[in-house]
């Protein structure tokens, strides 16, 4: 005899932020002391996290969408420029590029593991594409190898999105600059917090002069510098800047949590893992796959795909899950099925079959570090609790 299911009392969400004591007493040290934006405590996390990944040059920044921004500038894009990516992403990623008057080339994921298709990348370049800008989805690795040879044979730059990326490795190395420039996201979904933030990574210092600079202002030097003790009061604007500025108060949040991440992302595995085992005798859902390439995959999302033998459609499926008391988001509705880019890049739905079939059927189910082994015990019962009483079963 099975036991009844029986609805949790309280909500269950898909994500949520890891925030301890820790991270409290560093922000309430930053409102104390004085320095609460950009300050050394940003310098300290930069530094930090280019240890953590192994980058010669870290940037944080007030967002990761604003990293794609002057990263994509820092490039040199310009319009009508090409950038190849992929539609199983944030639309950040893709806005950029069309905000800087330039096209995002989507190409086809593959249906397994939702990465990036490298053959697809390869088939589309032209004479005008400038770059290659893949995601690591998920928190799993795209294949880079392939990737770079594409680069490397039409002298293109790769710009890694690595918003899920913190702790991933492809074949030992950390993701984010296998070639010129990666950025990672601290929005609280992502496996690590500072509540909004991100930071870029690279190698190139003259690279690294242009992008502080379009960071705050087009200024020549940081505004803490200039009121420090023995810094000078004058300033210079070199180029027109935004001000995307990572403020103390970020990295008092960020600086305990880099230091946790990879217990967090421990745990993250561990609870992923718990679920592909539960959910091994549940085929009307596709699991979550990895690459069959050498990675540590962090499991930023546990995404599964809602398939036609589960008698209702993915809309259906959340709502049932909600009605549970269980959270659930959706990652990603693929980019070219946003009206925006359906009006500016009609027909791509038969283009990219995957994507457009990943999109309508995809659901991310809860996964956070603070989750409890009976959370995802729950999370499966319900799954199976709709199964058993969906209609016409
Ligand atoms: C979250 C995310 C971004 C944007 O990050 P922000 O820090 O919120 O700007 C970009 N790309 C991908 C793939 C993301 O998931």
């Amino acid at each position: 005899m099975t036991t009844p299911f029986q609805r949790r009392p309280g909500f269950l969400p898909f994500s949520k932020p890891t925030i301890r004591q820790a991270e409290i007493d560093e922000v309430v040290d930053s409102l104390k002391s004085g320095w609460i934006t950009t300050g050394p405590k940003a310098q300290k996390f930069e530094e930090a996290f280019a240890a953590y990944t192994g980058f010669p040059i870290a940037l944080a920044l007030s967002s990761a969408t604003a990293g794609l921004h002057i990263g994509l500038m820092a490039l040199g894009i310009k319009p009508g420029d090409e950038v190849i990516t992929t539609p199983m992403t944030w639309v950040a990623t893709t806005n950029m590029i069309e905000v800087l008057g330039a096209k995002p080339v989507l190409v086809d994921i593959h249906p397994d593991t939702l990465q990036i298709d490298e053959a697809q990348v390869a088939a589309a370049v032209t004479p005008r594409t400038v770059g290659i800008l893949p995601v690591h989805f998920g928190g799993a690795p795209c294949h880079m190898d392939p990737l770079m040879e594409v680069a490397r044979k039409h002298g293109l730059w790769i710009f890694e999105d690595a918003a899920h990326g913190v702790g991933t490795l492809y074949k030992g190395r950390h993701v984010g600059c296998f070639d010129r420039l990666g950025v990672f996201s601290f929005h609280p979904i992502k496996n690590m917090t500072t509540a909004e933030g991100g930071v870029l990574v690279l190698r190139d210092e003259a690279m690294a002069k242009t992008l502080r600079a379009l960071r705050f202002h087009g200024l020549e030097k940081q505004a803490w510098n200039r009121y420090a003790e023995g810094g000078t009061a004058q300033v210079e604007v070199i180029m027109p800047g935004f001000k995307y500025n990572f403020m103390d108060l970020q990295a008092a949040i960020g600086l305990p949590q880099l230091a946790s991440v990879n217990d967090f992302n421990n745990r993250r595995r561990e609870l992923a893992a718990l679920y592909q085992d539960l959910f091994a005798d549940v085929p009307e859902l596709q699991l979550p796959v990895m690459p069959a390439y050498g990675h540590h995959a962090t499991w930023h999302l546990y995404p599964v795909r809602v398939k036609e033998a589960f008698g209702m459609n993915r809309d259906a499926f959340m709502t049932e899950l909600k009605a549970r008391n269980v959270g659930t988001g959706i990652h990603f509705k693929a980019v070219h099925t946003h009206p925006y880019y359906q009006q500016k890049y009609p027909g791509l739905e038969k283009v990219l079959p995957h994507a457009t079939w990943v999109s309508e059927r995809i659901c991310s189910l809860p996964l956070f570090p603070a989750m409890t082994e009976d959370d995802v015990r729950y999370v499966v019962a319900a799954v199976k609790d709709i199964l058993a009483r969906r209609t016409g079963h």
